[in-house]
């Protein structure tokens, strides 16, 4: 008999996990979706055999279930289903882009014979919704996974087994790390980039023209201020301390840059600069 999947929450990355898995198991592939009209596409689209019509059917029998819903969501649902009959053995993962709050609702599931691992592939798109989701979307990104201290190691070897079509490279993170992490490399520039297409609508409101010059490097840098905004939302509420540490030090940042050009320091805005090229230059 066909091993199952259980999906919860088929867009862009549920619907894309979906697909990898299937480039490499024979499986049968279980969805939930709060939108019927997603669950109606990623039939249509083969992501998914069957449509689930509730968590508690959904889970049933799943050797394998997956959360790929908003963060906040996730945080409940992973708690919810505890309360519902789980396969022994069965392993339940999430993609979330933060886990130590999804982590640790994972304590409800301590007492169901279920290991739960945190998951994170680190690639995506500002798209959203199952028609964006693509099989190859995260080949060769890396794909973060935080077990917790005495996960059993056969387990997380399992996941990265049931993963290994998304072609990704795993690795291993406390969850702390792991937003910690996230948090410079990902959240942070998110509000930024956010605050840089704030500053140039305010400037519109004085001089239109602004828009029409805002190319190029402007375009490159605030790319991301196109991504779901509910999503982002939902991201720094759970990753607050993080975020408002690096806002402490990035306004202290900001604040010795300020005094560099009002002290007209050619020297040190050059060596500010060189530094930072350096660094990126030098990324892998
Ligand atoms: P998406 O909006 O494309 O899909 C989310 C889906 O979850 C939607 O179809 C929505 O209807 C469904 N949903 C919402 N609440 C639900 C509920 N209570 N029960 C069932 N379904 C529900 O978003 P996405 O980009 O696929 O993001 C999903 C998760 O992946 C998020 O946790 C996000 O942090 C994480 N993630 C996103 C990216 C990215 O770049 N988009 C990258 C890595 C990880």
């Amino acid at each position: 008999m066909k091993r199952t999947v259980f999906v919860v929450g088929l867009g862009l990355i549920g619907g894309s996990i979906a697909l990898a898995i299937r480039k490499e198991h024979d499986v049968h592939i279980r969805g939930y979706d709060i939108s019927g009209e997603q669950l109606k596409v990623a039939l249509s689209l083969k992501v998914i055999d069957e449509a689930a019509t509730s968590l508690r059917e959904g889970v049933e029998g799943a050797d394998l279930i997956i959360f790929a819903t908003p963060v906040l969501k996730t945080e409940q649902l992973v708690e919810e289903i505890a309360q519902f009959s789980l396969k022994t053995g069965a392993i339940v993962t999430d993609v979330g882009s933060t886990k130590v709050r999804i982590v640790g609702k994972a304590k409800h599931l301590q007492d169901k014979k279920v290991t739960f691992i945190g998951g994170h592939p680190m690639a995506g798109s500002h798209k959203s919704g199952v028609e964006a989701a693509r099989s190859h979307l995260f080949e060769n990104a890396f794909y973060i996974l935080t077990p917790a201290e005495g996960t059993d190691v056969r387990a997380v070897i399992q996941l990265q087994n049931w993963l290994k079509g998304t072609k990704a490279t795993f690795i291993e993170l406390s969850a702390e790390q792991h937003d910690r992490l996230a948090g410079a490399i990902s959240h942070f520039p998110h509000v930024i980039a956010a605050s840089l297409v704030h500053q140039i609508a305010k400037i519109e409101g004085e001089d239109p023209l602004v828009s029409r010059l805002a190319a190029g490097g402007f375009r490159d840098i605030t790319r991301i201020a196109s991504s779901n905004p509910a999503m982002w939302r939902d991201i720094l509420l759970h990753n607050k301390d993080s975020l408002l540490q690096l806002l402490e030090g990035w306004t202290r940042e900001m604040e010795c840059v300020k005094a560099l050009i009002e002290e007209e320091s050619g020297e040190a805005i050059f060596t500010y600069f060189q530094e930072a090229k350096d660094f990126r230059d030098g990324l892998p």
